[in-house]
Formats: C-alpha cells, sequence, structure tokens
C-alpha cells in the first residue's frame, strides 16, 4: 500500500481550509488539503454556464477584518454592501486567490479515520491512504460529525456541538434570453441577484430562495421545485423577461443559524472541527493555526 505521509490534512477547501492552509504554509508547516468535490470554494461557489459564471453558493460573505485584508493583497475588484462583501468577476475568484501555491487534492473524498500512534491515518473515496499527525475538519459541524461517528470516533462529544443548526437553501440558477438592467431586489422574502452587476453572465440571474421556502420544498424532486419556482419568477418585476435555461442548486447546509462561541472544537488531541459553525470562518481558521 502506497502511503502519503504529512505533518496536517485539511478536510475541505472552502474559505476556512484554504485560509488555515495558507496560514500553516505560511509557517513552514507540511499540510495537505483534500477537497471531495471537482472546484475550490466550497459554498463560495461560481457555476459556469455558456463558459460564463453565476453565484450559486454565498452572494455576499461578512465583512470582517481578515476578510478584507485578504482582498486588499488580492487586488481583486470587489465591494462593500450592506449585505456583505461582493467580488465581482465571481466569488470563488477569492477562494482561488487563497489556494495559490498550495497543495491540494480535489476529488478526494475523506471516508475513513484511524488513531494510529502516530496520530490519524486517513483513506479517500479514490483509495488514496494518507498518515497524518494532525486532522482538521472544515465541512459544517453537522456533516462533519456525520463523518466522525461513521468512523466511532464520537464518544465524548459536547451536547452544543451535536445541536448546532444550519438552513437549507434552495437557488434558481437561470440565464434569460436578453440582459435586464434590473439591480439587485427582494420580491416575497426572495433574493433576485442578476449577474451583470457582478461581471457575471450578461443574462444570468440567480434568485435566493427565502428560509421558509427552501425548508417547505427542500425534499421535492428538482421538477416539483423548478415549477413552482418559475410561477414567483413569473409574477415578479423580472417575470416578463423570457428564460432560455435554468436549473436548481440545493444547499442542505447554507448557512449555520446560530454559531458557536468558541473559535474550534477539539474532538480529541489532534483532531480539531472548525469552520463557520463557530465565531467565524477565518478567525476560527486563525485560532487553529496558532494551537499547532
Ligand atoms: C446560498 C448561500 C448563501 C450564503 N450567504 C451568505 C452571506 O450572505 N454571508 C455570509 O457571510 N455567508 C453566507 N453563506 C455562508 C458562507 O458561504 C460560508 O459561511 C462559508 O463559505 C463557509 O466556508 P467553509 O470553508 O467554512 O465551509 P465550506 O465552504 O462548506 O467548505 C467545506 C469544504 O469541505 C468539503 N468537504 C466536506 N466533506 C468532505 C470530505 N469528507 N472530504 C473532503 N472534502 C469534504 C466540501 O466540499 C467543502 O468544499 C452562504 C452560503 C450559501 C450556500
Amino acid at each position: 500500500m502506497n502511503i502519503t505521509k504529512v505533518n496536517t490534512v485539511i478536510i475541505g477547501a472552502g474559505l476556512t481550509g484554504l485560509f488555515l492552509g495558507k496560514l500553516l504554509k505560511d509557517k513552514g508547516q507540511e499540510v495537505l488539503i483534500l477537497e471531495k468535490s471537482r472546484g475550490l470554494g466550497g459554498r463560495v461557489a461560481t457555476r459556469r454556464i455558456d463558459q460564463l459564471g453565476l453565484d450559486h453558493g454565498a452572494a455576499f460573505l461578512t465583512a470582517t477584518d481578515q476578510l478584507v485584508e485578504i482582498l486588499i493583497k488580492s487586488k481583486l475588484h470587489y465591494e462593500i454592501l450592506t449585505e456583505g462583501i461582493l467580488v465581482k468577476g465571481g466569488m470563488n475568484q477569492l477562494a482561488k486567490f487563497i489556494a495559490q501555491g498550495q497543495n491540494i487534492l480535489k476529488e478526494q473524498r475523506l471516508e475513513k479515520i484511524e488513531k494510529i500512534k502516530t496520530g490519524w491515518l486517513l483513506e479517500s473515496d479514490n483509495a488514496l491512504t494518507i498518515e497524518c499527525k494532525n486532522l482538521i475538519i472544515t465541512a459544517p459541524v453537522p456533516q462533519a460529525l456525520e463523518l466522525l461517528n461513521q468512523n466511532c470516533l464520537l464518544n465524548q462529544i459536547e451536547p452544543k456541538i451535536e445541536t448546532l443548526k444550519y438552513s437549507k437553501a434552495l437557488i434558481f440558477l437561470g440565464v434569460m434570453k436578453n440582459a435586464s438592467n434590473i439591480e439587485n431586489f427582494k420580491f416575497m422574502g426572495h433574493q433576485f441577484l442578476p449577474m451583470n452587476i457582478r461581471d457575471l453572465h450578461p443574462n444570468g440571474l440567480i434568485i435566493q430562495l427565502a428560509n421558509e421556502f427552501s425548508e417547505k420544498w427542500f425534499n421535492e424532486s428538482d421538477e416539483i421545485i423548478l415549477e413552482a419556482i418559475l410561477k414567483i419568477f413569473k409574477l415578479s418585476p423580472m417575470g416578463a423577461l423570457e428564460l432560455d435555461k435554468y436549473e436548481l442548486k440545493k444547499w442542505r447546509y447554507s448557512k449555520i443559524e446560530t454559531p458557536l462561541e468558541i473559535p474550534f472544537y477539539k474532538v480529541q488531541s489532534n483532531l480539531i472541527l472548525c469552520g463557520d459553525s463557530f465565531i467565524d470562518p477565518l478567525a476560527s481558521a486563525e485560532a487553529v493555526s496558532l494551537i499547532l
């Protein structure tokens, strides 16, 4: 068996994992990031349709000092609005910037975790085997707990960790036949986000469906959900515009309802959970980098 050995493995190439990876790398630590998807950024996601982008994950990010500092260094175009930070040309540009020079393996879903004398033995769905001293999981905590549970690593977890809740999100990605001059607006509680004002698909539209709608319809089939969304679209101020194509994205874990007021959680020695379940994704990553 071919085993890769590394000091620290970070699970997830979302903002938390990438920022933490960069902090550790800058300190000279040997780090490997494993990401289950094909792309970087996690919930900071930009999907290509007709080779043009649509921000179908977070459309804004809370403007924290760390985030603004990174954006200034990145020279990316961004705006700070009341809703948060908007990165022009695609929210995932931010992830790509932080990822530069890092050791990241995509399409590697961590599945098995075994405690060994020197730390952890990990196995991915692509049969990659890694031995590491420190293991940091940045997936939303409920997802991380599922993984730990499957590997019988959840002996004495605190109740406040187990009761963390995320809202579900339904996202409509539409491409209209013609461009519109409409700005962001809310209709019946749903957030309409034309992509042209983000320097993305000139005819692209994202609708972030309201929380109550997303919770109610989440488990229905895509066909039924899209039918309900199209009715909303038709009633909206954009309803007269003709749609060329559209699709649906479902986020089971979109935003944390009430983050824990701790920076991270240590499950066992050298096994840490961090990310947006805690104070703030980047603050959580920074706190972990200080203890490793
Ligand atoms: C629709 C939507 C709207 C949002 N709106 C806002 C907003 O307005 N303001 C705001 O501040 N935030 C918003 N957010 C939340 C924001 O996107 C997140 O807080 C932030 O991106 C969290 O980053 P993260 O790195 O902690 O987690 P994630 O981005 O979830 O990264 C975790 C990564 O881990 C990977 N992963 C999980 N399990 C495994 C495994 N077993 N093996 C390998 N990889 C794994 C995932 O693929 C993912 O890439 C929104 C999110 C969504 C989806």
